[in-house]
């Protein structure tokens, strides 16, 4: 059911990705990992309904998103950096394939990384993050958000892989055969994975040729 929530505050974490913190609906429920189908209240935009992932837990009293935005694309993600505190937002019920079913290896591409952001804060909060591995793949060093939030929950086994640039703290190129190898020994825990659709596949892919059993991995595109 579509429910008007007020924005609160809005954070630039970086030069394309914003930290939004919104007001609940009272009795609003979700699990971490779940996203929701939300618009902007504004002319021509109430309509266009795009998914985004709670990045706050489901106890908190406001509701939080992290969201990368894409201008060349001319569509909601355009508008979010002008979003300002008092602007009403349009949610839907929560919805979403991503959750935590065991320790295992988490990797996300850009904006992919979202869902696991409750995740970890959630297992962090318990005491129970240890055994949990992050591979994180962005374009550029500056694409990379929340490193401190990954690092301080995650601390060593939080891996970064950058394509379009070649850094002393970062691996570089596209998540492959090799990269999972090198980070990768035990093949029966689980795997989450979560990214453009194209990474998704093709890491899915990987993963099967490398004996991961389908019934192991957790997924869902980000398109
Ligand atoms: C379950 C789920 C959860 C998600 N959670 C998050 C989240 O928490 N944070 C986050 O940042 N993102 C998240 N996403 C991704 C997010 O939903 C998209 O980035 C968003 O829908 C893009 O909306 P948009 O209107 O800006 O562009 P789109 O709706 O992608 O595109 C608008 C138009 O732009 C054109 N277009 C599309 N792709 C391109 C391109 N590559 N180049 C040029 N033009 C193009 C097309 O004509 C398209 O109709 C999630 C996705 C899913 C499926």
């Amino acid at each position: 059911m579509e429910k008007k929530i007020l924005v609160q505050s809005i954070t630039h974490l970086n030069h394309n990705v914003v930290h939004l913190v919104t007001q609940k609906p009272s009795g609003y429920t979700y699990t971490p990992g779940q996203a929701t189908e939300l618009s902007l209240a504004r002319p021509n935009w109430k309509a266009e309904k795009r998914p985004f992932t709670f990045t706050s837990l489901p106890d908190s009293e406001a509701l939080e998103f992290v969201i990368k935005s894409y201008p060349d694309h001319k569509g909601v993600t355009e508008q979010v950096p002008s979003i300002e505190p008092g602007d009403e937002l349009l949610i839907e019920d929560a919805w979403g394939a991503i959750e935590y079913k065991g320790p295992g290896v988490f990797i996300a591409g850009g904006a992919g990384a979202t869902p696991f952001i409750a995740i970890f804060r959630d297992l962090a909060q318990k005491g129970e993050i240890k055994g949990n591995k992050f591979l994180f793949a962005n374009k550029k060093e500056r694409d990379i958000f929340y490193k401190d939030h990954f690092e301080n929950w995650l601390d060593k086994d939080f891996i970064t892989i950058l394509s379009e640039e070649k850094t002393e703290a970062h691996a570089h190129g596209r998540i492959d055969r090799d990269f999972l190898a090198s980070h990768v020994t035990n093949l029966d825990q689980y795997f989450y994975v979560c990214g453009p659709p194209e990474m998704t596949d093709n890491i899915i892919e990987l993963l099967a040729q490398m004996g991961v059993e389908k019934s192991k991995i957790i997924t869902e595109d980000m398109d």
